[in-house]
């Protein structure tokens, strides 16, 4: 039989943690598997941890808990639900609803037949227009761009086997960007599709500048192409410069020297100037990785756990 853990971050989701609980045990009791579900409270505000105080209570023996002592964001929370995840397969689930819990059966069906990464793709349905059209664009210069391969739709709702699990934790670094981590990983990956659900209650925690950021993590965390990039504009940029140079000076050799060229000039000055500060940009982000990974830092810190959880993640992390 099957051991499955599912992992369910959780950041101020009091509404709907007790209602995802009962649907999710409901699921999972019908199953031919062991289960545990790991849940991680990202240092919510709201009561989410009495929630899962409650919870735990209840079903002392198939819950594990850890709570956070501030909000790291669902990448550490995750983080901390896999490496004390046990079971031989582990499905990471969001706590308001969106993932129907119904889907599991399908996942471990496509396990059983020896995929070890089993991705849910949700359908755009419901979205708002502008929104998808972007994250189309955005998927299609990512996958242009940067090594990893991702695919549009595709969250965190996946169920991983424990080699896949286990090539994740060995992966040290602290900016976590887990779309492309799950895609580096590799493994025998199978994709399906599922209807899109709106949240049951509560609501998202994504602002437009987050997703921006999130963007930009995308692109920049798995290859240092945006720099060879910066450096084949620049090349270009001079190229043309000299090309120019010649010209002009050709022109003044058989013309004589003409005084008009002020907005060339100011449009290039300013058009350089610009170039040049989104490729020190450019370089400043990798720098502040740099300083990031450097410094070796915890990617949570646990203050309160059910069962062994937080002490054996604390130790790890
Ligand atoms: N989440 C978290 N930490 C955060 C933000 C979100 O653990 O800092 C959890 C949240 O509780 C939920 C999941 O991540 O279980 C997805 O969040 P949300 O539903 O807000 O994102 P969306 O579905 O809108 O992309
Ligand atoms: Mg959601």
């Amino acid at each position: 039989m099957t051991r499955l853990s599912v992992v369910v971050p959780c950041y101020n989701e009091e509404d709907v943690i007790e209602r995802f609980d009962t649907r999710m045990r409901e699921v999972l009791d019908g199953l031919p598997v062991g289960y545990e579900i790991c849940y991680v409270d990202d240092g919510s505000s709201d009561g989410t941890l009495e929630r899962l105080r409650a919870i735990a209570a209840r079903h002392p023996h198939r819950t594990q808990y850890a709570s956070f002592s501030r909000n790291f964001g669902k990448e550490a929370a995750m983080l901390a639900g896999l490496r004390k995840s046990s079971g031989d397969a582990v499905v990471i689930m969001d706590a308001d609803l969106q993932h129907p819990p119904e889907l599991l059966g399908r996942m471990l069906d496509l396990h059983h037949q020896g995929y070890d990464q089993v991705m849910a793709r949700r359908t755009r349905e419901g979205d708002k227009k502008l929104r998808s059209a972007l994250s189309r664009l955005y998927y299609r210069a990512v996958n242009r761009w940067v090594d990893v391969e991702l695919t549009d739709g595709v969250g965190d709702f996946r169920l991983l086997s424990r080699p896949a699990v286990d090539a994740l934790l060995s992966l040290p670094e602290y900016n976590r960007f887990s779309k492309g981590l799950f895609s580096w990983i590799g493994f025998d990956t199978v994709t399906f599709d599922y209807q899109n659900a709106a949240r049951e209650a509560g609501e998202t925690k994504w602002k437009f500048g987050s997703l921006l950021n999130y963007g930009m993590d995308g692109l920049i965390s798995f290859n240092n192409r945006p720099l060879r990039i910066a450096l084949w504009l620049g090349l270009m940029l001079s190229g043309l410069a000299a090309l120019y140079a010649v010209w002009i000076t050709v022109t003044a050799l058989f013309q004589g020297v003409t005084a008009p060229g002020y907005v060339t000039l100011v449009a290039i000055v300013v058009g350089l100037g610009g170039v040049q500060m989104v490729m020190l940009g450019l370089i400043g982000e990798y720098i502040g990785r740099i300083y990031y990974e450097t410094k070796r830092r915890p990617h949570f810190l646990v203050k309160e756990t059910h069962r062994s959880f937080g002490r054996a993640a604390a130790e790890q992390a």
